[in-house]
This record gives C-alpha cells, sequence and structure tokens, in this order.
C-alpha cells in the first residue's frame, strides 16, 4: 500500500466517530479523562434523526497489535464476497419487477410489512427492544430491513429470532443512557 492510499485511510479514520472528546471511553487499557456528563453532552449533539438514517452503529475498541498481527482464523474475503454476491442477487429477484429498486434499505414503509415478516416470538422481542431501548419508528422499519439483510447473507428465506436480534444489536448508540 503506497502512502498516498494510507494517508487517505487514515483520514477516513479520524472522521469515524469517537465515543468521547479525548477519544478513551470504552477504550480496554486507557482511561477516560472526561468530566462526568461531558460523554453523554457529546453523544447528544449527534441528533437521533442522524442517527435513524444510519443502518449499522458498531462500536470499536482498539485492538492491539499482536492482536492486529496473529494468525487468527478468520472467514476468507473471498467466501464473504461469495456470500454477498448472493444475497444481491436474492434481493435482485426480490425486487425484479421494480426497476429503481435494488437493495433492502429501499424499502418503502409498506414493502417493510409485506416482505419483512416476523414471527409472534419476533415481534414480541422487537417490541421488547423498542421499549427497553426508547426506539423511534424509523429505526423499527431499519431493524426490519437490516434483519431481512443478514437472513439474506444467511441464506434464509424467513427471518429468524437470531437474524432480528443482530439488527437490533446494530442499533447500538439509540440505547438511551449508551453513555450511562
Ligand atoms: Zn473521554
Amino acid at each position: 500500500m503506497d502512502t498516498g492510499t494510507l494517508q487517505q485511510l487514515s483520514d477516513i479514520g479520524k472522521k469515524a466517530m469517537q465515543g468521547c472528546l479525548c477519544g478513551f471511553y470504552n477504550h480496554p487499557e486507557k482511561e477516560c479523562t472526561c468530566p462526568p456528563g461531558a460523554v453523554q453532552k457529546y453523544l447528544n449533539k449527534i441528533s437521533g434523526p442522524l442517527l435513524d438514517r444510519i443502518d449499522l452503529h458498531v462500536e470499536v475498541t482498539p485492538v492491539n497489535f499482536s492482536e492486529l498481527s496473529s494468525d487468527r482464523l478468520a472467514e476468507k474475503s473471498e467466501d464473504i464476497r461469495e456470500r454477498v454476491i448472493k444475497a444481491r442477487d436474492i434481493q435482485t429477484e426480490r425486487f425484479g419487477n421494480k426497476p429503481d429498486l435494488h437493495a433492502n434499505a429501499q424499502m418503502s414503509p409498506q414493502m417493510v410489512r409485506d416482505i419483512c415478516k416476523i414471527n409472534a416470538a419476533g415481534q414480541t422481542l422487537l417490541q421488547k427492544a423498542m421499549e427497553k431501548l426508547g426506539l423511534s419508528a424509523r429505526a423499527y422499519d431499519r431493524i426490519l430491513k437490516v434483519s431481512r439483510t443478514i437472513a439474506d447473507l444467511a441464506g434464509s428465506e424467513e427471518i429468524k429470532l437470531e437474524h432480528l436480534a443482530e439488527a437490533i444489536h446494530f442499533r447500538s448508540l439509540d440505547r438511551e443512557g449508551w453513555a450511562g
């Protein structure tokens, strides 16, 4: 990788959101030196409507060098690519008669009702998550769309409880008192 590319990657990394002003919130080894309440105040700056428009929230803690360089058994990129292509094919077929639609994310609220059906146990899980996390109606649809994609990636025709649970997990920044 040349230095230009590295610089670009580094710039992208800096644009990713930090959990707090000092940057050490949730750090496994270093301590966050922000005064009490500052973390919450910082997070509140990122408004709900903005977070509602972001599909996947993932909290990442720094990885140390030994972990990065260890030979862990990870899924190969080619295998992941294969899986993604299959999931895209499923979606192309799903929206075959609608030329403007290519991905689950583009579904209208009515299509979400028709296509992202979940069983009674799923309804209960989602309802509980909505109440516990204080999620908006938009987040509700977002979770259903993401769970449909997770099911597509798993090659599953139905949205199973595990797919739904994973999708709920991706709304972590909606949690009330995330920094509490
Ligand atoms: Zn801090």
